[in-house]
């Protein structure tokens, strides 16, 4: 536009002396930086900054701006605007580069301090894994050894608690071991093809000298749609439903444990109600569903989230506090593909443990 003289944008210089107002034009042309740029679009051309070229004709002649000329002005505006834009967009995309490679190097640092902290926790685990469990396993061995020597009846009672306290610090080293394996997702799961009925099979005969010693009656069916072979992890299933069995006979004083072990049906696994996404059966996979009952102390219904945590304060139970089992139990399972949970009417109206994992055919 054609801008008075006396616009502060034609000031260039002090006017003296006799003058003659020149001509002015005045172009605004926007400025573009790298935040107009959209991935897939055009620039929006709402800019926040402009160029502004002024163009002054020589004050000595009597020179009228003429269309054409005015055209050709608004041309080379344009071209010195997008001069300036691909500067602009130039300068930032710098900034940018230099800011990502700043970022690049604090990413490269704490990247180092992770794996650092990484390689101190799995030091630490060979340490644990080694350091604890020899010395724990020769206690063990060792007091075993002295429980067959002629020893008299305050002795044998010492060292039965020795047995006993040791097997309970071994059971206790192996938790943390696999627990911290399992938060810091190392613990992969070690697939096979293995008996399925041999794993029960074994479970129960482990379970059933305690049981017997308590008078407890232990029965376990076996639905006969149940395949023989199944692959997965047979070692942490195993982990799995020695932990859940051996808490119903744990905690039951008098009455019965039964397992009941089936393929779980799509149908019946709408009705348990942790698992939200049912998941289907196909040709190379189906689901276990695994029920633990026992006729034992039960759970108070306030306690029944808290069971998979860590060392939990619960207000029901036999001790004042949980061990790592059943939280060690819950990550194998969602790792098996599947859910665990605990029902109970309350304290002393029995308890069900039920889980389901997804094992391969
Ligand atoms: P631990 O048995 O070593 O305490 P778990 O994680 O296996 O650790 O179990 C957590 C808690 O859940 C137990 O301390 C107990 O209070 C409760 N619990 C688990 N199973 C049963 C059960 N069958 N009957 C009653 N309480 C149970």
């Amino acid at each position: 536009m054609r801008i008075p003289y006396t616009c502060p944008l034609a000031w260039i210089r002090p006017i003296v002396g006799r003058y003659l107002p020149p001509e002015v034009v005045a172009v605004r042309v926007p400025l573009l930086h790298l935040s107009n740029f959209q991935i897939n679009d055009w620039p929006d051309l709402s800019a926040k900054s402009y160029a502004v070229m002024v163009l002054i004709l020589p004050t000595e002649s009597n020179r009228k701006w003429r269309d054409h000329e005015l055209e050709l002005v608004e041309v080379v505006a344009d071209q010195v605007a997008v001069a300036l834009s691909h500067a602009a967009i130039i300068e930032e995309s710098m900034g940018a580069r230099d800011q990502l490679m700043e970022q690049n190097v604090a990413l490269k640092s704490a990247r180092r301090e992770a794996e650092m902290a990484m390689h101190a926790r799995n030091d630490f685990l060979i340490v644990m894994n080694h350091e604890m469990r020899t010395p724990m396993h020769a206690i063990i061995a060792l007091s075993s050894l002295l429980l067959e020597t002629e020893l008299t009846s305050e002795q044998r009672v010492m060292i039965e608690a020795v047995l006993r306290s040791s097997s309970l610090l071994a059971k206790l080293t192996n938790d943390v071991l696999d627990l911290s394996r399992l938060e810091d997702g190392s613990l992969e799961l070690d697939l096979q093809t293995f008996n399925l009925h041999e794993v029960f099979r074994e479970v129960v005969n482990l379970i059933k000298p305690i049981a017997s010693v308590k008078k407890l009656s232990v029965t376990s069916i076996m639905a006969p749609d149940l395949p023989a072979q199944a692959v997965g992890d047979e070692k942490r299933l195993k982990q799995t439903i020695l932990n859940v069995v051996g808490n119903a006979v744990k905690f039951t004083k008098e009455g019965y444990v039964s397992i009941v072990v089936s393929v779980a049906k799509p149908d019946s696994l709408r009705d348990w109600k942790p698992f939200e996404s049912y998941p289907m059966p196909s040709d190379d996979h189906f689901y276990l569903l695994v029920q633990v009952k026992d006729s034992g102390c039960g759970v108070l219904p306030q306690d029944i989230p808290l069971l998979f945590t860590k060392f939990a304060q619960l207000r029901s139970g036999s001790s004042p506090s949980a061990g790592l089992g059943l939280a060690i139990c819950k990550r194998f399972v969602n790792l098996m593909g599947g859910e665990i949970w605990i029902e109970s009417e309350g304290l002393d109206k029995g308890t069900v443990a039920t889980f389901i994992v997804k094992l391969g055919l």
